[in-house]
């Protein structure tokens, strides 16, 4: 039994093993599932388990659940807009479909008028701007990233490439894609202080020598690496991204799925650097929780799609829209404002945790979005892979819920209304989780 006061039984208690023994013969075994949580119910940062046990969650549905778990605000939203009608197809029109586009085009980071393309994740957001991106230059190839997450269907799977199993098994995706390395002054592949200016440079001898940037539709990438391990890039990449893609008539695709939103104190990760795109996608914390993506695109661009040229049976779901209506006026409304201020608090903490603990390679991120990266106490700053499951674990029994990204990295991503209360709480509980990780693995 747990020493923690929110954990009243053994993990996983009775009802929570009992679900889950229905769920292993009815359901997929290819969700990447890491320890054994049944969720119950949740307000705000807090959740509580099948077997009444409470849980900070620090994961938020994959940084989804923005606003924090039942937020009465979206919840009224969603019964509202329920009570009214479930759905009519993108073949009419309504008020909740109107206003989405309405706010996004109004918060757009391009600097110019934008119309958006709604669909239901993150994977299908993406395959919008790879289409569109195709449809309106006439040409076939990418630039993507290694460790870049974009999805996996055929067309976002292409790109992906965080881990290999993603791609294993399932054969030749859509071509045309080249991967080039994202920089990562942590773990510098290139001489030289600037890794963004390497990357830029890598790209530039990719056009000179194999890839005719004449023929590439467009770069896609994440402003900070969300599943390839919360890596931050270093000024001026994006802005010299941009400069190459004017160059050659290249379009520019952020893909601000885990960023955006106001999940870096921003509500568009490229805002902390000022530089604009051409094409965004969007999807998880929009919706707070509901299936949500968009495509937003420079109106110039999209306008050039005609009537059948893209679509979908539910874009512009009246009940997704009135949670991502409700989401971003609580975002613009204080949430974005907490991220940055209770963010900063979040990262000293960490920073100060980890001047006691050298496994703790590095600390980074924006806002929200914060990446703990665990290595070997070697010169190489080996990825302490299994250290970084045992933490995981470990902060499970002990009341907190966390998730991994790259290769050893522990990400942070609770709801942008958390408090430094919760933070605070959260921190005492990881150190412990660090405590007995680093005792099991000497013991
Ligand atoms: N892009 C990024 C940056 C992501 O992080 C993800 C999901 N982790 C996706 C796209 C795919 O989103 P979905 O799972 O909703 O298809």
């Amino acid at each position: 039994m747990s020493r923690n006061r929110n954990i009243q039984t053994e993990l996983p208690g009775p009802k929570a093993r009992a679900l889950i023994a229905r769920d292993a013969e009815v359901i997929s075994p290819s969700y990447p599932r890491d320890y054994p949580f049944v969720m119950s119910h949740g307000r705000g940062t807090q959740v509580w388990d099948v077997d009444g046990n409470r849980f900070l969650d620090f994961a938020a549905g994959i940084a989804v659940c923005s606003t924090g778990h039942a937020h009465p605000q979206v919840v009224q939203a969603v019964k509202d807009a329920a009570d009214r009608f479930l759905h009519i197809s993108s073949d009419y029109w309504h008020e909740q479909m109107v206003g989405l586009g309405e706010r996004l085009a109004r918060v757009a980071p391009m600097g110019a008028p934008a119309m958006s393309f709604l669909c239901q994740s993150g994977t299908e957001a993406v395959e919008a701007a790879i289409k569109l991106a195709r449809y309106v230059t006439g040409r076939s190839r990418f630039i993507g990233f290694l460790g870049g997450f974009h999805g996996r269907t055929m067309g976002s799977l292409a790109f992906t490439s965080s881990k290999y199993t993603q791609q294993k098994g399932f054969f030749a995706t859509m071509p045309g894609v080249t991967h080039v390395p994202y920089p990562n002054p942590y773990r510098p592949l290139f001489a030289g202080a600037d890794q963004g200016k390497a990357v830029l440079d890598y790209i530039r001898m990719l056009f000179e020598r194999s890839v005719p940037p004449s023929e590439v539709a467009a770069i896609l990438v994440e402003p900070i690496q969300g599943e390839g391990g919360y890596v931050v890039p270093p000024d001026g990449f994006l802005a010299g991204l941009r400069a190459l893609c004017d160059e050659h008539g290249i379009l520019l695709i952020f893909d601000e799925v885990q960023s955006g939103i106001g999940r870096t104190g921003r509500m568009f990760a490229s805002q902390h650097w000022g530089v604009q795109p051409d094409i965004m996608t969007l999807a998880k914390g929009l919706g707070s929780g509901l299936p949500i993506g968009a495509m937003v695109a420079r109106k110039h661009l999209i306008s050039q799609w005609k009537r059948g040229a893209h679509g979908n049976t539910y874009g512009g779901n009246p009940i997704a829209c009135a949670a991502a209506n409700a989401t971003i006026d609580l975002v613009e409304g204080g949430m974005m404002g907490n991220a940055a201020t209770v963010g900063a608090h979040f990262m000293s903490k960490l920073r100060d945790l980890a001047r006691d603990y050298p496994c703790i390679g590095e600390i980074r991120g924006k806002g929200l979005m914060i990446g703990m990266e665990l290595i070997e106490q070697d010169e190489e700053r080996t990825p302490a892979r299994k250290l970084c499951d045992d933490v995981i674990t470990r902060a499970y029994h002990n009341g907190l819920l966390l998730l991994s990204c790259g290769t050893s990295t522990v990400r942070f991503m609770p709801p942008l209304n958390v408090t430094r209360e919760e933070i605070d709480e959260a921190v005492v509980l990881l150190r412990t989780s660090l405590d007995e990780a680093l005792f099991e693995r000497e013991g």
